[in-house]
Formats: C-alpha cells, sequence, structure tokens
C-alpha cells in the first residue's frame, strides 16, 4: 500500500453470468468492507441492472471497455457518456484480453482513455507483459512503453487508476514473485512521477492477476501496491469481499 492511498478493490466480471447473476452477485457485495473503495464492472447489458442494484450502496460500477468517439456511427459499441449514463463512474481501458482480441494498440488506448476522461469516467489503463517478455527481461521496459503510450495528459490529475496485470498471470493461477511486483510498481510510480510530477504520487496502482483470497494480503501489502484488479475470484461475492478484507 501507498501511504494515503485509500484502496480499491476493482472486479473485472469479464464475459459471464445472466442478468440474474450479476444483479445476486450485486445484491452480496453490496455492503462493501469498511476503508476499502470497491468497484464491480459487468458486461455491457448487465450494467443498468447492476447499477440500480447497487445504488446508494458502497459499491461503484465501471465499465470493461468503451468507444474512443462521443457518438456516432460504431455498430456494436459503447460510448463512454452511454457508461456514465447508466451510472457507471469507472471504465477498464487496455486490459490485455481486449489488447489480443480486438487488436488495440497503445494509440486505440490512449484514445480510448481521452473519451473516458472527456466523459467524466475514471479510467483504468491495464499494462503488462506476456511471459516472453518477461522471460526476455524486458518487463519493466514493456511496461513503460505502455505507460507512456496510453496515458494522456491530465490522467493523473482526473484520478486515473493504472493496472499492472502481466498477461502470463491472469486466469492462470500463476503471479510474478512479490519482489517482481513491487519492482514493477515502482517503475510504474517513478515513470509516472517523471511525467506529470508529485501529483502521480496519488495516483493507484492496482496489481492484477490471479489475486484470491489466499494470495491477496502479501500482493496488497506491498509497496505502491493500492488494490486489486480482480477477475475471476471477483465472481464469487465471498472471495471479492474476502479480497477487500485483505486490503
Ligand atoms: P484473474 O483476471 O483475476 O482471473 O486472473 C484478472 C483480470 O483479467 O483483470
Amino acid at each position: 500500500m501507498t501511504q494515503g492511498i485509500r484502496p480499491l478493490i476493482a472486479g473485472n466480471w469479464k464475459m459471464h453470468g445472466t442478468v440474474r447473476e450479476a444483479a445476486r452477485l450485486a445484491e452480496a457485495v453490496r455492503e462493501g468492507v469498511e476503508g476499502v473503495d470497491l468497484l464491480v464492472c459487468p458486461p455491457f447489458p448487465h450494467l443498468h441492472t447492476v447499477s440500480v442494484v447497487l445504488l446508494g450502496g458502497r459499491v461503484a460500477v465501471g465499465g470493461q471497455d468503451c468507444h474512443a468517439a462521443g457518438k456516432g456511427a460504431h455498430t456494436g459499441d459503447v460510448s463512454a457518456a452511454m457508461l456514465r449514463d447508466v451510472g457507471a463512474t469507472h471504465v477498464i481501458l487496455g486490459h490485455s484480453e481486449r489488447r489480443a482480441d480486438h487488436a488495440e494498440n497503445d494509440a486505440a488506448v490512449l484514445a480510448k482513455t481521452k473519451a473516458a476522461l472527456a466523459a467524466g469516467l475514471i479510467p483504468i489503463v491495464c499494462v503488462g507483459e506476456t511471459e516472453a517478455e518477461r522471460l526476455g527481461g524486458l518487463a519493466e521496459s514493456v511496461v513503460r512503453g505502455q505507460l507512456e503510450g496510453s496515458v494522456p495528459y491530465g490522467f493523473v490529475t482526473a484520478g486515473g487508476i493504472v493496472a499492472y496485470e502481466p498477461v502470463w498471470a491472469i486466469g492462470t493461477g500463476r503471479t510474478p514473485t512479490e519482489d517482481d511486483i513491487a519492482a514493477i510498481h515502482a517503475t510504474m510510480r517513478a515513470a509516472l512521477v517523471e511525467r506529470f510530477g508529485p501529483a502521480a504520487r496519488a495516483t493507484r496502482l492496482l496489481y492484477g492477476g490471479s489475486v484470491k483470497p489466499s494470495n491477496a494480503k502479501p500482493i496488497l501489502a506491498l509497496p505502491e501496491v493500492d488494490g486489486a484488479l480482480v477477475g475471476g475470484a471477483s465472481l464469487v461475492a465471498e472471495d471479492f469481499l474476502a479480497i477487500a478484507r485483505a486490503a
């Protein structure tokens, strides 16, 4: 944890569940955990329902992506303003699954991040190396490059969040060593402070990739780790809340 930063535990529900299951899961986490900010990011069709269930509760709602344009002829896409309209306050951008499935590069993520900021959403920009890059000793330079390429001016002052998610740790049950997580987070902090000045000391840096109740405590205790972006374990209310309690 970074001194003075309130932890955020964000759930990325990905492409799972029915609207009924989403409502039930939202209901089960609604009360949140004292001293920790919680966020859930359901699939688009469930967003409105989840947002209504969470109204007046302690858990915020976010999207998993948005288009870079404000509106227009973009079949199948969703704008940042639409997310705001259904109650979202945050949006995950540049997740490695989107970088892979939709060929999103840093420039695309940058454009989406600008759109999110313009619409008043807090972007959570995901960065992280592949296994080959880690084995090749390139993890830090890849993360630095992604940060440089996908985080725009104005990001820090608007409360933008960065999530370090090594691609090889997502959904695999494998995590980097604590030293490796701490090293990347220190690199991210330094890169942001270099670019944006001391204000970036307050930027939340999340770790994501196979976070679960059994490993959350030591990961969340690492310096410069200000919370977690949780996939699989966020689909089980007890596990998600247990991770939040570990923060
Ligand atoms: P995981 O996913 O917790 O299932 O590894 C994390 C993520 O993709 O955000």
